[in-house]
């Protein structure tokens, strides 16, 4: 499946908030978004003043959420009509779905430093669920699965710089950080996901 291969700093300008997209640069001074938080081109910071239409807000808000998980709009859609035809709550179906990708639970479970980091890792054959090879980034995991970098990727020096952060995984894995596992606990749920995201806005922006 294809993915986005332009710069992402110009994704987190264009969205006007921080998508924390490059890993370690997202908190250091060096990030652009700290020194031009304003939209990319000659007219940014023109554009940044005008109002946003309804729909422009609806817009926006389904482009940030599509480039925080590193998707592109077809399969974007796809995941939105998968959420559609779920029973419950369209938007809360449709964050959790995106949560529960085999590249976003190894960049939550702390093996990658990014998203895009961890569907390479994913891409190359490096992570195992349930034991068995999974090279497919948009991989769905389920309740009880067992996601692991494989071992002969366990001491990749990316992988452990990711651990030497010690981020904090979400509530819904169980990471081992010394054998580089993770279970999925429970499904993740809407208050699992911290950024801030409208979902009613990417609901209305697919409804139209
Ligand atoms: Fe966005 Fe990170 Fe680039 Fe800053 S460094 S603009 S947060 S991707």
């Amino acid at each position: 499946m294809a993915r986005y291969t332009g710069p992402v700093c110009r994704l987190c300008r264009r969205s006007g908030e921080k998508l924390y997209l490059k890993g370690e640069k997202c908190f250091t001074s060096k990030c652009p978004f700290e020194r031009r938080p304003y939209p990319p081109g000659q007219h940014g910071l023109t554009r940044k003043s005008s109002k946003m239409s309804i729909y422009g807000q609806q817009l926006r808000e389904k482009q940030k959420v599509k480039w925080m998980y590193g998707m592109l709009e077809a399969q974007f859609k796809r995941f939105f009509r998968i959420a559609e035809r779920m029973p419950g709550d369209t938007g809360e179906n449709f964050l959790s779905l995106l949560e529960r990708r085999l590249d976003n639970v190894v960049f939550r479970a702390g093996f990658a430093k990014s998203r895009r980091q961890a569907r390479q890792i994913v891409r190359h054959g490096h992570v195992k669920v349930n034991g068995h090879k999974v090279d497919i980034p948009s991989y769905i995991v389920k309740t009880g699965d067992v996601i692991e970098i494989a071992e002969h990727f366990k001491n990749n020096r990316e992988v452990q710089e990711a651990v030497a952060l010690k981020r904090t995984p979400p509530a819904w894995l169980d990471v081992d950080t010394n054998n580089l596992t993770a279970k999925v606990l429970r499904l993740p749920q809407r208050a699992d996901i911290t950024h801030p995201i409208n979902e009613r806005l990417i609901v209305e922006f697919y409804s139209r």
